[in-house]
């Protein structure tokens, strides 16, 4: 079971930057409307994530970190009807088997928290301990008992980088949460939560980049277009500026990625790639999101259309400021 569980952790534990991705939506799908992020080291030996969210039950501590648990899905209805980010109940356990977890949680319907110790798996500590309502996870020594994994992480400063574009993603996607994220003591980023996409984008790529924006908010067929595209005005000739959410989640597509760009080439001077933050808003039941739990992937049962419908929402942008 050990080693079993150990294999499995590497299937969802990547790296640093996979804890915090793992932690935050879990924080998220808690209904938090403030989530700290700290890391030490890129993440190795310390990451702390707290939330005021929803909390843990005393008694459902443990559960929590159990394998394929979850407190997300009660019947196979709900599996066909997930609102949760998270629903395989594998996070906690996976990062637990593979480091050293503290916990400190409270619900609003408790006076008294709850702190829990896990190591490589074993509970080795639960006791009763003040805190405010919600939930702190500390994480250390990643990898501290799989040495080879270890080996295979790049050095703090990339990983540290890894956390910030989780971290980004998620501030991006998560526009009504305030986000706050330190690295070694530093603050890196911190968003208001007040709703406005433009307001966090500003936050994480400061305000000159507002200037080059146009808005986008397109709908048709049910899918939903919403937010902001323009020259890449952070000066780089890269694809590091292209966000695209489906559903409130950071993923990758080759379609509308080609949609979005060849719009922009052809009433664009500037530079080669685009700075976007496009999000779309699809019946989920005709995309799959599950092609790999960790990978970003995204597919559509019908790409045509789906390529048609973005193309058209970055051309009215455009058309806009031309008429
Ligand atoms: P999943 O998110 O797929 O349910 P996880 O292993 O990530 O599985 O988490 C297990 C369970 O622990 C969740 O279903 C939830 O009940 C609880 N949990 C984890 N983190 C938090 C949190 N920050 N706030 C409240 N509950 C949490
Ligand atoms: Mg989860």
């Amino acid at each position: 079971d050990d080693v079993i569980s150990k294999i499995a952790a590497g299937e969802v534990i990547e790296r640093p930057a996979s804890v915090v991705k793992e932690l935050v939506e879990n924080s998220i799908d808690a209904n938090s409307t403030n989530i700290n992020i700290e890391i030490e080291n890129g993440g190795i030996t310390y990451i702390k994530v707290s939330d005021d969210g929803s909390g843990i039950e005393k008694d459902d501590v443990e559960i929590a970190f159990l394998r394929h648990t979850t407190s997300k899905i009660q019947n196979e209805n709900d599996l066909y009807n997930i609102k949760t980010l998270g629903f395989r109940g594998e996070a906690l356990a996976s990062i637990a088997a593979v480091s050293k977890v503290e916990m400190i949680t409270k619900t609003n319907k408790d006076i008294i928290g709850t702190r829990i110790l896990v190591e490589g798996g074993e509970i080795i500590e639960k006791t009763e301990c003040g805190s405010p309502n919600g939930t702190t996870i500390v994480v250390r020594e990643l990898f501290f008992n799989t040495p080879v994994r270890l080996k295979f992480l790049k050095t703090p400063s990339r990983e540290a980088m890894y956390v910030t574009e989780t971290v980004q993603n998620l501030a991006l996607s998560n526009e009504n949460i305030s986000f706050k994220y330190k690295n070694n003591g530093k603050l890196v980023l911190a968003t208001k939560g007040d709703g406005i996409l433009l307001n966090v984008i500003i936050s994480l790529f400061g305000k000159q980049v507002k200037d080059n924006l146009l808005e986008v908010l397109y709908e048709e067929d049910c899918i939903k277009v919403r937010g902001y595209i323009g020259n890449n005005a952070l000066g780089k000739s890269n694809r590091n500026f292209e966000f695209l959410f489906v559903n409130g989640r950071y993923v990758k597509n080759k379609i509308i990625n080609s949609a979005i760009e060849n719009v922009y080439k052809s009433y664009s001077t500037g530079d080669k790639f685009p700075f976007y933050v496009i999000k779309l808003e699809i019946d989920p039941q005709i995309i799959d999101v599950n092609v790999h739990p960790t990978k970003a992937e995204v597919k559509f049962q019908n790409e045509q259309q789906v390529y048609k419908i973005v193309y058209k929402a970055i051309q009215n942008a455009f058309q806009t400021i031309n008429t």
